[in-house]
């Protein structure tokens, strides 16, 4: 079995609090990411050593989004998402 038989893939945004470097607005952002969620108990195919992978396994999720545009309309500059991790554990 493969890790991805192991969780539910799904993509959801979750909003978080970023601070614009360049002119130091804060603002609300809705920020991409792609969530997997262990599943309630591993595939019937699974054998010994797929199950023990499987009890280790913890859901997380990947960040999809680098960038984000400044929402201050005399600002707008880009900036790098700093501060919030790549990979979480959920
Ligand atoms: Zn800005």
């Amino acid at each position: 079995m493969e890790e991805r038989d192991f969780y539910d893939e799904r993509a959801e945004s979750r909003t978080h609090t970023m601070t614009c470097p360049h002119c130091r607005q804060e603002g609300q952002y809705e920020i991409g990411w792609l969530v997997r969620r262990k599943k309630n108990q591993v595939g019937r195919n699974a054998d010994e050593r797929d199950r023990a992978k499987f009890a280790k396994f913890q859901s997380y999720m990947v960040r999809r989004d680098d960038m984000l545009g400044c929402k201050n309309i005399r600002c707008r500059k880009r900036f790098e998402i700093a501060g919030i991790q790549s990979v979480a554990f959920i």
